[in-house]
């Protein structure tokens, strides 16, 4: 998957379903979503993972959280509980190295990690 794609997303290059934008960070749907709301947040600027992000912009990091927070407020799901995962590199399936936050709920969420635990 190309590197820069969240940035064409960004720049509407590449088609999405908006759900939010701010100065700082978009959050669009997730073209295959895995739960009945999955949204992405991606900050605007570029950082590869969440490492990076927050080692180099901790402010940044925290805006993408609280458009987490605005995302799962404006999906009414702020009082049914969501989640939000930052995949990060090989095992954990990352595949778009712009970092970005998934947003999911609207219905109970299955376990998570490898194992049923
Ligand atoms: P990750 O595996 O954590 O890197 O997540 C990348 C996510 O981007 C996946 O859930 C994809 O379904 C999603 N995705 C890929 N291309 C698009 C796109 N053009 N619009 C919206 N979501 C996308």
């Amino acid at each position: 998957m190309s590197e820069d794609l969240f940035e064409r997303v960004i720049r509407g290059e590449v088609p999405a379903d908006v759900v939010f934008q701010d100065e700082t960070t978009f959050a669009f749907r997730d073209i295959r979503p895995q739960a009945r709301v999955h949204v992405l947040v991606v900050p605007r600027q570029r950082y590869r993972n969440l490492a990076e992000l927050a080692a180099g912009d901790p402010q940044l990091l925290s805006d993408v959280v609280a458009t987490a927070r605005r995302v799962a407020e404006l999906e009414g799901i702020l009082e049914s509980g969501y989640r939000v995962v930052f995949n990060t590199d090989a095992d954990a399936g990352q595949t778009v190295f712009h970092v970005h936050a998934h947003v999911l709920g609207g219905e109970p969420l299955g376990f998570f990690g490898a194992h049923e635990g």
